[in-house]
């Protein structure tokens, strides 16, 4: 008999294809590029262990420090939202897991991110390096004043809800480019709101309702 490899097996392959199909896919997400991230991203690898086995439920999890990981649905819906493409580079803000950048790193060509819990930060920074994400840039600190030093971003993915639009994210979105964001107060329900920017001027839509963790500030 050959050697044996100790590779990693995925025991949890059959689950992540039911969740892109059942969760995702049924409910209107149809860009392939988001699929393919969606089908090849290890959640259960951005999840407490004691949470392992629920990573492909349709719910967002606890990551500690009283922050979550995103349901599977909304991370794919704000993936397919921003038009994710290989020459396209991204800002996120509110890394925590670092779930969300993972997907978006599997499509643009580099994604900036900002986690303000520094145990959070330094986990996911880990964790993101660990996994081979040499194109994801990790930072600690308050995403409310993005990251000048490499904008403008084509892409800005905001992950915790504000009650009202950092104005230095718009500042720092390119041109024909999308910022997705929940905006709301803590306690009610939020609203995920799009802009776009198109010479030079901003349009804004409701997308929909959400539920995200406070933004919050240094
Ligand atoms: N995108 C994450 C979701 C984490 S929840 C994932 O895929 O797992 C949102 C995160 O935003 C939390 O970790 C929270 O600590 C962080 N956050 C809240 N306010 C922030 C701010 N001003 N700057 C950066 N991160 C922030």
């Amino acid at each position: 008999m050959g050697g044996f490899i100790f590779q990693q097996v995925d025991k949890y392959e059959a689950a992540r294809e039911r969740m892109v199909t059942q969760q995702i896919v049924s409910r209107g997400v149809k860009d392939a590029a988001t699929l393919r991230a969606m089908r090849k991203v290890q959640r259960h690898l951005f999840v407490p262990r004691e949470y392992e086995r629920d990573a492909y439920d349709d719910t967002p999890l606890p990551i500690g420090y009283g922050q979550t990981i995103s349901q599977p649905y909304i991370v794919a819906y704000m993936t397919e939202v921003v038009r994710p493409s290989a020459k396209k580079k991204a800002l996120e803000i509110g890394t925590g897991s670092g779930y969300q950048a993972a997907i978006l790193a599997e499509i643009v060509g580099k994604v900036y991110t900002i986690e303000i819990v520094p145990e959070l930060a330094r986990e996911s920074e880990d964790r993101l390096k660990r996994l081979g994400y040499s194109n994801i840039i990790c930072k600690y600190g308050d995403g409310y004043k993005g990251w000048p030093e490499h904008a403008p971003f084509d892409i800005i993915v905001v992950t915790a809800a504000p009650d009202e639009i950092p104005q230095p994210l718009i500042d720092q979105l390119a041109e024909n480019g999308r910022l997705i964001i929940p905006v709301g107060a803590p306690s009610a329900v939020q609203e995920l709101i799009l802009l776009e920017k198109k010479n030079g001027k901003i349009e804004k839509s409701r997308l929909t309702f959400v539920r995200f963790v406070p933004f919050r500030r240094l």
